[in-house]
């Protein structure tokens, strides 16, 4: 039984047929690329297999529970307790420090402040961030900024991370860096990715790769 499994998704934005009979699986502790070229459906596929966007047919199951049977608070604790999220930018709070933008998911899951800032801390020296706990994002590179952001989104040991294009704003050397740490982490936690790109370097971190085309899944190719 995988942990994360999707069939026949299909979504529309009006008369934009994103998804057209898309499927997925994912297994606990996979790194899977979505590859494909830009609007093919892949960060709609995300968001239907994160429990953002409900897909208008098909089916999400995770750990054997479908997605759509659950309320929209379930999955809302589902997403904070087991998902973590990855993206190309923007997505550290500003007014924060990057110790209290990696304590913040922990925040919201309700610990309090001392021992959330606690693991953040740990969190930030594991992968030597330390330097940077008491900056604000705009204070530190992009490269940086996003090494924080994979600190936070791993601070809850979530079972899966969706991280879409998140070397996309970044060079090819910072890129190598965040992919390197982020498998790294991962592999550590066991904690699945689900690694949407459309860079085949990127997706060389990974331990699978799953082709979207015109929002269909037809091609799985095993990376060697
Ligand atoms: P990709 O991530 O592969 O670039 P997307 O999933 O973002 O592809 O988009 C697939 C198609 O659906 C594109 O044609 C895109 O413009 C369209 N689309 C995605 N999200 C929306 C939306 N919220 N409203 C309207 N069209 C959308
Ligand atoms: P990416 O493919 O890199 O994730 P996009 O620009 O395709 O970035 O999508 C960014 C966001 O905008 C997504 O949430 C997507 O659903 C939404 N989006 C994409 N295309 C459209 C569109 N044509 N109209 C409205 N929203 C869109």
């Amino acid at each position: 039984m995988s942990l994360l499994s999707a069939a026949g998704l299909r979504k529309s934005f009006g008369p934009t047929e994103a998804l057209r009979g898309a499927d997925f699986e994912i297994d606990a502790g996979e790194i899977v690329a979505v590859m494909g070229p830009s609007g093919s459906g892949k960060s709609t596929l995300l968001h239907c297999l994160a429990g953002i966007m409900p897909p208008d047919d098909g089916r999400v199951v995770y750990r054997e529970r479908d997605l759509a049977s659950l309320s929209d608070a379930d999955r809302s604790s589902l997403r904070r307790s087991e998902f973590g999220f990855l993206f190309q930018f923007g997505q550290l709070v500003p007014e924060l420090s990057c110790l209290e933008n990696v304590a913040l998911p922990l925040r919201l899951g309700g610990t309090k402040r001392k021992p959330a800032e606690a693991s953040a801390r740990t969190a930030l020296d594991r992968f030597e961030l330390g330097d940077l706990a008491g900056k604000r994002p705009g204070e530190v590179s992009g490269g940086q900024g996003q090494r924080v952001a994979i600190a936070r989104a791993l601070i809850t040991t979530p079972k899966v991370v969706f991280a879409d294009e998140p070397t996309g704003a970044l060079d090819s050397l910072n890129g190598e860096r965040v992919m390197r740490l982020l498998v790294a982490a991962a592999k550590e936690l066991s904690t699945a990715v689900v690694l949407v790109t459309h860079d085949v370097r990127v997706a060389a971190y990974s331990d699978r790769e799953v082709i979207v085309r015109d929002g269909r899944t037809p091609e799985r190719v095993a990376v060697p």
